[in-house]
């Protein structure tokens, strides 16, 4: 009787250390199935935390003068731009242009009264989106092509963004003059500039300030920064600035207040 009882006991050891051996298998193949690599040797979650940091690093100026976005954030890129967050993180920022346009007084009601309190807007990718001539590129992967821009900014079918274009309407009501400031050529790309704009709802604007030969060659923060300095030489006082690139809204007389809305697809010196 008793080695009957110690028979069973070792079978069910044994049946027991089966078990746990076959437990242990499937967990080391779970763990490898999780932290399988890609290709570029990174697992899935490794590259979209690069990719989260190299954003961040490009929207906080961090990351200066580069080309083109880095190949395997293609994906993150593209779910950024096209998945809504994108749009959310606008929505976001010209919420808080709102709230900084209730601290200021009403025109009407400062002493001046002499028509020259402005805004800027920079035009590219601020009041009208080149996502779609971006999607053909890649999201930023394909380096800036100057005449394939070109092409596509003649075509003029550049759509508004629309949070931005609530904005213009929201700042001309208010009763400021709001000023397009582009680094596009003027020569080229005047008339289909001025077309695509009113098209998509750009309906009076102050002035529209575009690229002139004596500018060409300029970075844009040189050119950006005479063109207000002029204006404000003029009497205009800027009570804010909007633009997708640090180069809008760095050099002299930025205004009283900048806001940068987003953009990982390109960058301009
Ligand atoms: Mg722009």
């Amino acid at each position: 009787m008793y080695r009957m009882i110690a028979e069973m006991m070792r079978k069910v050891r044994e049946v027991m250390m089966l078990l746990l051996y076959l437990l242990l298998a499937m967990f080391s193949r779970g763990l490898a199935t999780h932290s399988k690599r890609t290709s570029s040797g990174e697992s899935p979650v490794d590259t979209a935390g690069y990719c989260l940091s190299w954003r961040m690093a490009v929207e906080s100026n961090n990351m200066m003068g580069w080309r083109t976005i880095p190949t395997q954030c293609l994906r993150h890129v593209e779910a950024y731009m096209m998945g809504g967050q994108y749009s959310r993180d606008i929505n976001l920022i010209i919420d808080q242009i709102y709230t900084y346009l209730d601290t200021i007084p009403p025109i009407g009601d400062l002493d001046s009264g002499d028509g020259l309190d402005a805004w800027i807007l920079d035009v590219d990718d601020t009041c009208l989106s080149n996502l779609y001539y971006y999607q053909a590129k890649r999201f930023g992967c394909d380096p800036y092509d100057p005449m394939e821009f070109r092409t596509w900014a003649l075509r003029g079918e550049c759509s508004a963004i629309p949070a931005v274009l609530r904005l213009f309407n929201r700042l001309l009501g208010a009763g400021f003059k709001v000023i397009l400031l582009s680094g596009r050529d003027e020569e080229a790309l005047g008339q289909a500039t001025v077309d695509n704009l009113v098209d998509q709802g750009f309906v009076g604007f102050h002035r529209l300030i575009m690229r002139s030969p004596e500018n060409r060659g300029q970075g844009a923060i040189t050119f950006k920064s005479q063109i207000r300095k002029e204006l404000m030489d003029q009497g205009y006082r800027i009570w804010g600035n909007v633009g997708d690139q640090w180069s809008d809204l760095q050099g002299d007389c930025t205004g009283n207040r900048t806001f940068k809305i987003p953009n990982p697809m390109y960058f301009v010196p």
